[in-house]
């Protein structure tokens, strides 16, 4: 177990931005063979799936890391690819999010494989592209294994959570009549549509959970029809909104709140849609995932949660049971799939995704010691 920091830092040391994970997946697959797993291939996406244990038996457990990381921005100290050790801790992209969760998945499935007979199989998801589309890469996996459990390794500071708001995203097209910009008072204006849209929709009531708290509607970006519009008063504006739903929101409920509101507001000349942006996956599949991706809350007598919580309560660590506000591939797995699925991984949540991220290294080996002793406590 004492070798993930190293696997940490060696994965670390390989970029793997969205679509760009080829060099990161063929490392891992070869660990993966190498550390003797009964069963190591990559899929169509390039994710890496290793499984381990006896083939007549269903996979018990699968845990799901992803292997591509966020850009590098703003002015680093350490170098984003050089796996520095400082100071008790581990630097570069991908250390928290999410290379260090992976790595500890990694080792301890074959922790356990080496010194336990397991009688049971698990499984371990390398999964490429969270960063842009969650869930999709996972539920491909899902499709070919069905696990009776799911570990999201996604960094949680090694805390249980048992439940995760999920995300939308939606565009509001708001239509108007094109004129030229020195006679504006031949056309309508969509700009100054979408701003009372906007005033209207910031007020918008959204449903509260008493564990994931308040769904959320933000707008992330507006873009007119042409695009620059010069000189012209445009065709339409399209803005684009991050929603966080919760349990039990479908998209009907979504789409009637936005709807009624954008209605009461005197607003009726509107279209509205979820997005399906084109990605490539390195692979060279072309696909383009609707961002739909649901919330999601595991029973508290569950069978993985209840081995979690014993690990941690054997460590030593806190017990207490929280909540994701950001949305993993768990939407595919509980979300969409409903397979009990818990999220629990090395690193805080604050570090992901920041200037000289970073991982704290006693988090690694913690972390691969939890995940031991929950697939010694299901599958041996
Ligand atoms: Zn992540």
């Amino acid at each position: 177990m004492d070798n993930v920091i190293e696997l940490t830092r060696k994965l670390v040391q390989i970029p793997s931005f969205p679509s760009q994970e080829n060099k990161v997946s063929s490392y891992i697959q070869n660990i993966m063979q190498d550390f003797g797993f009964d069963e190591v291939y990559t899929d169509q996406n390039g994710s890496v799936v290793g499984v381990m244990g006896p083939k007549n038996q269903e996979i018990e457990i699968l845990f799901d890391g992803h292997m591509d990381v966020v850009p590098v921005i703003g002015e680093w100290k350490f170098d984003p690819f050089g796996g520095e050790i400082f100071n008790g801790r581990l630097y570069g992209r991908g250390t928290t999010d999410m290379k260090g969760g992976l790595a500890s998945a990694i080792c301890a499935i074959s922790h356990v494989a080496q010194h336990h007979t397991l009688k049971k199989r698990v499984a371990i998801s390398a999964s490429v592209l969270e960063e842009v589309i969650e869930g999709f890469a996972l539920g491909h996996i899902l499709d070919i294994h069905q696990p009776k459990s799911v570990v999201i390794c996604e960094p949680s500071k090694l805390k249980l959570k048992s439940a995760q708001k999920g995300r939308a995203e939606i565009l509001l097209t708001l239509h108007g009549k094109p004129a030229h910009a020195a006679n504006p008072e031949v056309g309508i204006n969509p700009l100054l549509i979408a701003s009372k849209a906007l005033l209207a929709l910031e007020n918008i009531q959204l449903p509260k959970d008493e564990v994931l708290g308040a769904a959320i509607l933000v707008p992330t970006d507006i873009i007119s029809d042409p695009y620059p519009s010069i000189s012209m008063i445009p065709n339409a504006v399209t803005i684009r909104f991050d929603r966080r739903i919760l349990v039990n929101e479908t998209q009907e409920i979504v789409i009637e709140q936005i709807k009624n509101c954008l209605h009461q507001a005197d607003i009726s000349d509107f279209s509205i849609q979820f997005t399906q942006d084109a990605i490539d996956t390195f692979t060279g599949q072309k696909i383009s995932p609707e961002r739909w991706l649901p919330a999601w809350k595991t029973k508290e007598d569950s069978q993985i949660l209840e081995a979690a919580l014993q690990a941690l309560q054997e460590i030593g660590l806190d017990t207490e049971i929280g909540a994701w506000p950001f949305c993993t591939n768990g939407s595919e797995s509980a979300g969409k799939r409903q397979i009990p699925t818990i999220g629990l991984g090395p690193g805080a949540e604050e570090d992901a995704h920041t200037i000289d991220e970073s991982i704290e290294l006693s988090q690694l080996t913690a972390a691969t010691e939890i995940y031991a002793k929950i697939i010694k406590e299901i599958c041996t």
